[in-house]
């Protein structure tokens, strides 16, 4: 059987890869996006086991030391990661897959699984950036310009990526997305 496809979406925070997600899953049926596990606490409207898995630092710990996680990382002072198990066995099941992580996860699972399709979005612009952090209302002078700084440090990795898409008008992004996936659904050499 062949395996399914693994597709790896990331990019600064605030370039919008969250919302891109959602409506690519929204529109396809044959594709799965993989649950990440936080030490965040949720935010108003998210719910356990959907949005993300909801743990404490000693549990994270723990399958760290289990050898969980296809990959984590620590972004902005909580650790994210996915979980391996159900991404490998979707895989395995001619399932496609779905990961919307940070650009250090993504860099991890370049090296551990470079057969996925890595996909970079990205603002339209630097000050756009500013505005999209500033406009989610829970910033600092401080923490604006630290995450700025990442932001600006992610996006030096583009080259590991295969695609990269601009999300100026989301629609347009959206459907790249959407190409992009159906074109590597489409290439004859996996088969
Ligand atoms: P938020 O807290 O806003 O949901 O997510 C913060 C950042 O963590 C986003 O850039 C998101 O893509 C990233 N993220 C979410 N899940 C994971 C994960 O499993 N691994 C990694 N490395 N990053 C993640």
């Amino acid at each position: 059987m062949t395996k399914g496809k693994l597709f790896v979406i990331s990019g600064p925070s605030g370039a919008g890869k969250g919302t891109i997600c959602k409506e690519v899953l929204d529109e396809e049926r044959n594709i799965r996006m993989s649950v990440s596990m936080t030490t965040r606490m949720p935010r108003k409207g998210e719910i356990d086991k959907v949005h993300y898995h909801f743990v404490d630092q000693q549990s994270f710990e723990q399958l760290i030391e289990d050898g969980g996680f296809m990959e984590y990382a620590n972004v902005y002072g909580n650790f994210y990661g996915t979980p391996k198990k159900n991404v490998m066995e979707w895989l395995e099941q001619g399932i496609d897959v779905i990961l919307e992580i940070d650009v250090q996860g993504a860099l991890q699972v370049k090296k551990s699984y470079p057969e996925g399709v890595f996909i970079f979005i990205l603002p339209p612009s630097i000050e756009e950036l500013k505005n999209r952090i500033k406009s989610r209302g829970s910033e600092t002078e401080e923490t604006m310009a630290r995450r700025l700084g990442t932001a600006l440090s992610e996006i030096s990795s583009i080259d590991q990526y295969d695609y990269r898409v601009i999300n100026e008008e989301l629609d347009v992004a959206i459907n790249r997305v959407r190409a992009i996936i159906t074109a590597e659904q489409c290439k004859l050499n996996d088969i």
